[in-house]
């Protein structure tokens, strides 16, 4: 069996290209660009929590970079580095090679560079702290959407709830174990949304964050909401609603951005749906169905309820 440092250089040495210091010191040093804010955030992936016992190694080291490519996609930050806290019940190398290599293809294509991390024997636990920099006083925040701005989602919303039910749909399985992180279209959004969130842990929920910071109401059409193809109504709207892990951004902008947001989707590859509308008052959202009758919602993802 490998060593502690052996896993480490054998797994998570490659060489950082935008980092002064990467792998191998007490601390990795890094300069964030001229003007520019730090954007950090942290995910904790565990296994029997975040993701089955026999998971696909290399979709779990996309996964773990992906959801926090996903956030700084929702802050509209470009992501620069990453760290990795591994812990692991054995030293299994095809395990270790596998889920490495899932993790440095995705890094390669959104020019993250692995700067450092911790390597210890565990339960099986995946903790990836991500940096990326975003011009002083340009990030997407929650709390500025405003009265009359449009309500928009990217791409599709429910798949990935969808796959747990089932997973013999290729289509809805790449959605849950491989998603794609909107980085370009948050970093497009700069100056032209208003807030913007990711959606891990179900539309309802994640949209009502976005309500509480900004102090307002949303009323969401459902018929206009972007779905993956399911069929059955009521398994529909519980994955579109309240389903997590599509890792879409749904965002607020200014009805004057209207033709800027729309020009996006094409070079972006990624269908941008207007669904809503912002207004003054309690931050609660109003879903309605055709005929403008609100529809309930079931509760999004709460790992302590
Ligand atoms: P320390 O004892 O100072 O915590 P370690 O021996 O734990 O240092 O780690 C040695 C180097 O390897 C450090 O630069 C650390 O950031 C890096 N490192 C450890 N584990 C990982 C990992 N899973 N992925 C990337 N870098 C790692
Ligand atoms: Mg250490």
């Amino acid at each position: 069996m490998p060593s502690e440092f052996e896993i480490i250089r054998r797994y998570f040495s490659r060489p950082a290209r935008n980092a002064a210091l990467g792998v191998g010191d007490d601390a990795a040093l890094l300069a964030p660009a001229a003007g520019c804010e730090l954007a950090v955030s942290t995910d904790l992936l565990l296994e029997g929590r975040h993701f089955a016992a026999r998971a696909e190694p290399r979709a779990l080291g996309h996964k773990a970079l992906a959801v926090n490519l996903s956030d700084m996609a929702a802050m509209g930050a470009s992501p620069r580095w990453a760290t990795l806290a591994l812990a692991l019940p054995r030293a299994d190398e095809d395990w270790l090679a596998a889920f490495a290599e899932g993790f440095y293809a995705l890094a390669a294509r959104f020019k993250v560079d692995l700067v450092g991390g911790d390597t210890t024997r565990g339960p099986l636990s995946i903790c990836v702290t991500i940096l990326g920099d975003v011009p002083a006083g340009a990030a997407l925040r929650r709390d500025g959407a405003k009265p009359g701005d449009d309500v928009w989602v990217s791409g599709e919303l429910g798949g990935a709830a969808f796959a747990l039910e089932h997973p013999e749909n290729a289509k809805a399985a790449a959605r849950l174990h491989l998603p794609e992180p909107r980085v370009a279209l948050g970093e497009r959004l700069r100056g032209l949304a208003s807030a913007a969130i990711d959606v891990s842990d179900g539309f309802a929920q994640d949209l009502g964050h976005i309500l509480e910071r900004s102090g307002v109401g949303a009323a969401v059409r459902y018929a206009d909401l972007p779905k993956f193809r399911i069929g059955d109504a009521a398994l529909e709207a519980r994955c579109v609603l309240s389903g997590g892990d599509d890792y879409e951004l749904a965002f607020t902008a200014p009805a004057a951005a209207r033709a800027a947001i729309e020009q996006l989707a094409a070079p972006l590859g990624v269908a941008l749906t207007r669904v809503g509308s912002i207004h003054a008052g309690a931050p609660r959202l109003r879903l309605l169905d055709p005929q403008g009758r609100e529809i309930e919602v079931a509760a999004g993802f709460d790992h302590f309820a």
